[in-house]
């Protein structure tokens, strides 16, 4: 077929429904918002997700929904290349898995055969599994892990019940990362200092070109300074740092635009990681992306971590360091090594 006689259907023009949660309140809620869609029930959401011979690059134009009871565990350890930010228990949780933003550079393309989109409506079961933490020890869990959840909020309520949820267990700190230009939630749901917003800041090269379908760069500033006008705490995420072949200008001009936006006084913290994903998935990365410039950077492999070339890495992050620390304490500042 040539790719003028190729057609999409719209994303969620079919959501596939676990029989067994099709009663279930959520399940309901959403279907009442997708009355075009075809609901197909099924036994079980692996049936979908887990399909062989799967392209994550053509479904991502058109993804399915897949509506599920996650009957495993939704918490689980922080992976040692992402940041714990100094907390020692550190957890993610999967509510959500997959996003409907677009990043050319996402582990999950890696990670999920499938760029179905897959809402576990049973969120009450991962309240509980955290709360079996919580008598155990203080928690710091990434709620938007796999997923952008404020982006996927209009369809789960998810960041508000996180919120919610998070407010009444003093123990419980949580942070929502994001590429999202939505304010409005800042108006739904309490102002709480355990409520972390993280917001990934890229320069426009960067998101022009590889993240699509996320907000703009000063989208994103302006809902981070909301954020913080609301009470919440926000970090600023420069993670992943991407390389361009001028990537010192852009990100010179980045952080000009950065301190031009934002009272940087008030950021809680920033983290400061170099693109980096394990090996493994940077295969299928490069499968399914053939013409990349991104993926298919020769990379060096450093114990099944894909990454930059060190002295390259070194260069990006004292680079980075060094425009961030006249406006930021050193101690806001994490570096992602491991
Ligand atoms: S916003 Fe995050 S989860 Fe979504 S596609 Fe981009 S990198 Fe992946």
């Amino acid at each position: 077929m040539s790719s003028a006689t190729v057609s999409y259907n719209f994303p969620f023009s079919h959501i596939y429904v676990e029989k067994k949660v099709l009663g279930h309140p959520r399940t309901k809620a959403i279907l009442s918002r997708f009355s075009k869609s075809r609901v197909i029930k099924i036994d079980h959401y692996k049936d979908v997700f887990n399909r062989p011979r799967q392209s994550f690059r053509l479904q991502k134009d058109s993804p399915s929904l897949i509506l599920a009871g996650n009957t495993g565990a939704s918490v689980f350890h922080g992976s040692p290349v992402c940041q714990d930010f100094g907390y020692e228990n550190f957890y993610y949780t999967s509510s959500c898995r997959n996003c409907i933003f677009d990043c050319e550079y996402c582990f999950l393309r890696g990670m999920y055969g499938s760029a179905d989109v897959v809402v576990f409506v049973n969120l009450e079961d991962a309240f509980s599994e955290v709360e079996d933490l919580l008598s155990k020890h203080p928690v710091y869990l990434c709620v938007s892990f796999d997923t952008d959840l404020i982006a996927l909020e209009n369809l789960t309520g998810y960041v508000s019940a996180w919120a919610e949820f998070t407010k009444g267990h003093p123990d419980l700190t949580i942070e929502i990362r994001t590429k999202s230009f939505r304010k409005d939630i800042f108006q739904k749901i309490p102002s709480c200092d355990r409520v972390i917003f993280a917001y990934t800041i890229s320069p426009k090269e960067v998101i022009g070109r590889f993240e699509k379908r996320t907000a703009t760069l000063a989208e994103r500033l302006s809902a981070a300074s909301c954020a913080m006008e609301k009470g919440f705490p926000v970090r600023l995420c420069f993670d992943p740092v991407i390389y361009l072949p001028d990537w010192k200008k852009a990100y010179t001009e980045l952080i000009e635009e950065v301190k031009g936006s934002i009272d940087l006084s008030r950021i809680k913290d920033v983290s400061i990681g170099t693109f980096r994903i394990s090996s493994e998935y940077m295969k299928k990365l490069r499968k399914d992306l053939p013409g990349s410039s991104l993926c298919q950077f020769p990379f060096e492999n450093h114990n099944g971590v894909m990454e930059y070339p060190d002295n390259l890495r070194n260069d990006m992050e004292c680079t980075l360091v060094t425009l961030l620390q006249s406006s930021i304490s050193q101690e806001k500042i994490f570096l992602a090594t491991f």
